[in-house]
């Protein structure tokens, strides 16, 4: 089958490999019909994740038809057109039984390499580094997904793929991150980096009441969509100063949620982002957290800080007296997705959201070297590649 994969920094290119096979008897065998580049494969892509090897297959949000089940998959059957959570979960271990789904404790059989880093580890996740497990991805032809009895959900027919393919992990990760801040009515949240997540999250935060929310990005075509699609305000940082304006919007008091939809990857102006370039340059720190830090400080005292973004490793200048003496409340994890599948495919559904507004590229599974460059690029006002096999 034909599949992308990764071959170093920047250098992602659509190959033959052997097709996937079942393994174990709750594997499902995916023929994929649509998959996406997300901004997390962009951190992949730009050499960021460690443990990533020559050849690995990338790809964590796909969907397509089932053509192959193990014996002990009675909840799918083969015909069945299916969306596959990222995090791989095997629904009976301590955390899945809590539904924290990408805590699963039997997904990643190289646990041990994720101890290292981060004491223990979380869920496997599809086409994300062999600390993550090692798994081939979905920007493929075929998957084979395993734990298939409790992962993917059946969608009906009457929605279209791009309607229901970022159920996957985008929309759920948007609308966790909005989740986890508890709106109440109204409430004002902001959220920096319009990015995908960004987009979701604005979005789910009015779905769950929000009175406001006021959005941040640089970009003039990621701000316009905010705007546009998603009915936020919105801030420039590289033209106006994010605590000052977000004082201002808020009666001197801040927002009461913040949400980092940028993660490790921030871009700051003047000499907040010299500095995070230059000590990550020297390994000093791993990530550059200048979205988060400016969260912190902005949020309203006894506000909630809801990180989305993705972050690997560590930081520097982290603002924890702010946190402790305003009653700061920190929310974060990656995306339990199986827990909001069913409950975001019914929104979908009830035509509360539609979220295929996001996709601005759609190309071939051959193009998807392209698309990882216009998209890791910002080229074309690039939000969402879709790829189709
Ligand atoms: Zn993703
Ligand atoms: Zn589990």
């Amino acid at each position: 089958m034909k599949a992308t994969c990764w071959h170093g920094t920047r250098n992602v290119q659509v190959e033959e490999v052997p097709d996937p096979k079942i393994l174990n008897q709750r594997d499902a065998i995916v023929k994929i019909t649509s998959t996406a580049i997300c901004g997390s494969d962009l951190h992949l892509y730009n050499g960021m994740v460690p443990s990533m090897k020559r050849g690995d297959v990338l790809g964590h949000e796909f969907m397509g038809e089932v053509i192959e089940l193990g014996s002990d998959v009675r909840n799918l059957s083969v015909g069945d057109r299916v969306v596959v959570p990222f995090p791989i979960a095997c629904g009976h271990c301590l955390q899945c039984e809590r539904e924290l789904y990408s805590l699963c404790e039997n997904s990643n059989p190289n646990a041990w390499m994720a101890e290292k880093f981060w004491g223990y580890s979380p869920c496997g996740i599809f086409g994300y580094s062999h600390l993550l497990g090692g798994y081939a991805g979905g920007q493929a032809e075929y998957a084979r997904v395993p734990f298939a009895d409790v992962g993917p959900v059946r969608v009906p027919d009457s929605l279209t793929d791009e309607q229901v393919l970022f159920l996957s992990d985008i929309f759920p990760t948007g609308y966790m991150a909005a989740e986890a801040c508890n709106i109440q009515p109204g409430d004002i949240v902001a959220v920096w980096g319009c990015g995908p997540v960004g987009q979701f999250a604005i979005k789910s935060a009015y779905l769950l009441g929000a009175e406001r929310v006021i959005a941040i990005d640089r970009f003039p075509y990621r701000l316009r969509m905010a705007r546009d699609k998603g009915g936020a305000d919105t801030l420039n940082y590289e033209e106006v100063d994010v605590h000052e304006a977000l004082k201002d919007m808020t009666g001197g008091r801040g927002p009461d949620h913040c949400i980092d939809a940028v993660g490790m990857e921030g871009h700051a102006p003047g000499l907040a982002g010299a500095y995070d370039r230059a000590k990550q340059a020297m390994m000093l720190e791993t990530d550059r957290p200048v979205a988060l830090r400016q969260a912190i400080l902005a949020c309203r005292s006894g506000g909630t800080i809801s990180v989305a973004g993705v972050y690997s490793g560590f930081i520097d200048k982290f603002p924890m007296g702010a946190i402790v003496n305003r009653s700061l409340t920190i929310k974060s994890g990656q995306t339990h997705v199986h827990r909001y599948m069913r409950p975001l495919l019914d929104r979908v559904e009830a035509g509360e959201i539609d979220p295929s507004f996001i996709i601005t590229h759609r190309l071939r599974l051959d193009d998807a070297a392209e698309g990882y460059d216009i998209f890791g690029n910002k080229e074309d006002e690039c939000m969402k590649v879709v790829l189709k096999p």
